[in-house]
């Protein structure tokens, strides 16, 4: 078989979750020098996903290229259980910093300005570089996107929310303040609450999905389903732009991921002015808003984090929006099972495209209410079930409580006494936080999907794990 169509055919099989299959076709594409990264790069996560990680181990422990040390390194983890410790932090960051060495530079570069936020960026074709101190990253932007007519305050807001916990330089005034755009967005990322904050917005709401340049265990395949059914039924308009920023935080010992929460818009407040944008929305439930780590709770209205990101994006001409601080994870539950779009929806990162793997935390507490299966016995379930405090906590136990699985957690049993059933209920002060012209109209959404919580309100009187 020529090699072409053996590579096709192995995408296609690994694509559809025939990982065996997959293998075998990658097993034969292996002595191809040319072929050689994606064939490996195939048998390793198809051991990966099927969680055979003592395989994946022995199979890719020579295979001397960047993404399979990092696979092996991770599987090597996972088999010497849940990785923690100095040892493996410094291992980990070793790791990272590999990835980082081997990132994509600008042909011209330039050099970091504390001073001026807005220079640090410039374009080249379709990419945006940004230069950070520590070096570059970057975003793929869709066609006829120019960094040239953004407006500066963009460009300031862009790097704020990227440095912001590092550089103090990045909270200078902006240089001149951006008129408000018409169209609201939201930074999308397929989960339930962010579909539930999709929900609830305006039909014309622009979905911004944000996507890893970089090798990782993060699985697209579940929001690219979701995101193909929004597109193909012009439920609503979904961009999605691949970007490496994540890689950002590893510099300062801390793992892959965002350099702070409202990064996952960076892409977003980036195409602004490309797109007419108003409004920036962020799917963060009640869980984390007017809850302290989903365990006690805080007025968010006065918070600083609150008041002072208002403001920062109001200066770019950004309305910051929390269409869902007026309801829980299990209310975001609640309105995506009355949308057409349940079906098409997988928070499970692990899954095989379809269905979750029933193994994980997001498979107990988000699948599970759905009436999905998952095994309660699962090692990372039952890890998370007897960590004190319990991680999602309120919505964990509400979680418990609505699946009839109380017993499994005896220890508990003093907070799961109350009737959580408010829980899946709206929070009228949370719709406080949307301003005008933005509130009346997810507000009479929110309404028409979810009763209001009977006051006085029990989230008041969230406080649990307050002696530990
Ligand atoms: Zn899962």
């Amino acid at each position: 078989m020529r090699a072409l169509i053996r590579r096709v055919l192995m995408r296609r099989t690994y694509n559809a979750g025939h990982y065996a299959r997959a293998r075998s076709h990658a097993d034969r594409l292996l002595s191809i020098p040319h072929e050689r990264l994606l064939a490996r790069s195939v048998v390793l996560r198809s051991y990966w996903n099927e969680e055979a990680f003592q395989a994946l181990v022995s199979t890719g422990k020579d295979w001397d290229d960047e993404a399979s040390i990092h696979l092996v390194g991770l599987a090597t983890e996972r088999l010497s259980g849940v990785a923690s410790g100095p040892m493996h932090d410094q291992r980990r960051q070793e790791r990272w910093m590999n990835v980082c060495a081997s990132q994509p530079v600008p042909a011209v570069s330039i050099e970091w300005n504390a001073e001026r936020m807005e220079a640090n960026f410039s374009q080249e074709g379709q990419r945006v570089w940004f230069r950070y101190p520590q070096g570059y990253v970057f975003w793929d932007m869709p066609e006829r996107y120019e960094l040239s007519s953004t407006h500066p305050s963009l460009l300031c807001l862009t790097a704020e929310t990227l440095v912001f916990p590092w550089e103090p330089s990045a909270q200078s005034p902006f240089p001149s303040t951006r008129p408000y755009g018409h169209r609201g967005s939201l930074a999308f990322s397929a989960g339930v609450d962010s579909t539930a904050a999709a929900l609830v917005m305006p039909d014309n709401t622009l979905l911004g999905y944000h996507r890893r340049s970089f090798d990782s265990m993060i699985d697209h395949r579940n929001a690219e389903r979701l995101m193909l059914h929004l597109a193909e039924h012009q439920e609503r308009e979904v961009v999605q732009v691949t970007s490496n920023h994540e890689l950002i935080r590893t510099h300062h010992g801390k793992p892959v991921g965002f350099s702070f929460d409202l990064a996952c818009a960076a892409h977003l407040i980036l195409l602004a002015d490309h797109h007419d944008l108003g409004a920036m929305a962020f799917g963060t439930p009640i869980d984390n808003t007017f809850l302290a780590r989903g365990a006690k709770f805080r007025p968010f209205e006065v918070s600083p984090y609150f008041t002072y990101w208002t403001d920062r994006f109001a200066q770019a001409g950004l309305a910051l929006l929390l269409p869902v601080a007026s309801i829980t994870e299990g209310g975001a539950l609640q309105i995506v099972k009355q949308s057409g779009w349940a079906d098409h929806l997988n928070s499970c990162m692990r899954g095989d495209g379809v269905n979750g793997c029933g193994q994980c935390w997001k498979c107990f507490h988000k699948n599970g209410p759905l009436g999905r299966p998952f095994d309660i016995n699962a090692p990372e379930i039952q890890q998370f079930l007897n960590k004190r405090p319990m991680p999602t906590a309120t919505h964990a136990l509400w979680a418990l409580q609505s699946m009839g699985l109380e017993d499994k957690v005896p220890d508990l049993a003093p907070l799961l006494e109350q009737d959580l059933g408010w829980w899946t209920q709206a929070y009228p002060p949370g719709f406080d936080l949307l301003p005008e012209p933005w509130r009346a109209s997810i507000e009479a959404r929110v309404r028409d999907f979810l009763p209001l919580m009977p006051e006085p309100y029990a989230l008041h009187n969230i406080d649990h794990f307050s002696d530990e």
